[in-house]
């Protein structure tokens, strides 16, 4: 079956590539998501839940009168820091992204054990039986283990979680286990789909962004709420000059965990059409 949008979006409404479910750190179900979307008049809406395609079932099912996109972010390493890989308008009865999608998904859980393990070194009074996915199918992440703290009074906020705790080069910290670029690229292209690297202004790597195209990248999401107008403008260069897609979207995780607005990303329509030719080419449309 074919992963393509069925055009139920109409001129002028925005679309919105990026957005996250209680299937991994996001607070709403795929359905309200859905019923969210709808109300604010979005016209397109990717789910990009981390390593879990679980809840796009469901999201599909829900989106009555927008344009579902099957998505999921996946997580990579490269050169010890953490990439975002973005997987879009892949097939989503792709066994194959599944089953390699839930063994990253175990690999998650084992080190929420080595992180918990390493606060309680650190004097933190905090059991691996406290972190708690919101959906039982759920992916967990550092999201689960700063709510575990914040619950357990140890800390104030998940600012407070992150900065002192949680960030990179902190106590609680350990890298996750999980495929390189030019793997998590192939992952997402063995499914049909469109490869994206998320939010890459954070990384401060122009070199970096560019040779993950020649890996095979797709595109690389320009509009994000973590990016500023001059990002904007550089990354949109490099998608020229590489000759892959800009992408956008909101990376919403629900009222209250970020200021991001569902829908609110300005993603032009030629956006979604370049990836629906390259991921209709890959699989063989
Ligand atoms: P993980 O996938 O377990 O490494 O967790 C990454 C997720 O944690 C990101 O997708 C964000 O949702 C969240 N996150 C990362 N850094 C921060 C921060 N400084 N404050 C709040 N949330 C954060
Ligand atoms: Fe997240
Ligand atoms: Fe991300
Ligand atoms: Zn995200």
């Amino acid at each position: 079956m074919i992963s393509q949008p069925k055009k139920l979006r109409k001129p002028n409404q925005s679309i919105d590539l990026h957005s996250h479910s209680y299937y991994s750190d996001g607070k709403l179900s795929p359905t309200e998501l859905a019923v969210s979307a709808s109300g604010l008049g979005v016209g397109a809406l990717a789910l990009t839940d981390h390593d879990s395609i679980e809840g796009l079932p469901e999201f599909m099912a829900a989106a009555k009168d927008f344009d579902p996109i099957p998505g999921v972010e996946v997580t990579a390493l490269h050169e010890g820091r953490e990439i975002h890989i973005l997987g879009l308008l892949f097939l989503i009865d792709s066994s194959a992204l599944a089953e390699r999608l839930k063994a990253a998904r175990e690999e998650r859980r084992a080190r929420l054990e080595r992180m918990v393990k390493k606060l309680q070194v650190a004097g933190l009074a905090l059991e691996v039986e406290d972190v708690t996915p919101d959906h039982p199918g759920g992916s967990l992440g550092r999201p689960h283990l700063a709510q575990a703290m914040i619950r357990k009074g140890l800390v104030a906020g998940f600012e407070e979680a992150f900065q002192a705790w949680l960030r990179p080069g902190r106590p609680g910290y350990e890298p996750q286990a999980a495929p390189s670029v030019p793997q998590a690229i192939e992952w997402i292209h063995d499914a049909g789909g469109a490869a994206v690297i998320a939010h890459p202004a954070k990384l401060h790597r122009n070199r970096w962004i560019r040779e993950f195209c020649e890996m095979g990248l797709d595109g690389i999401e320009v509009w994000h709420p973590s990016q500023f107008k001059k990002d904007e403008r550089r990354l949109l260069r490099i998608c020229e000059e590489m000759g892959v897609i800009p992408t956008g979207g909101s990376d919403f995780h629900g009222e209250g965990r970020s200021a991001s607005v569902l829908g609110s990303a300005q993603v032009p329509e030629e956006t979604l059409n370049r990836l629906q030719d390259v991921t209709l080419a890959r699989q063989g449309g």
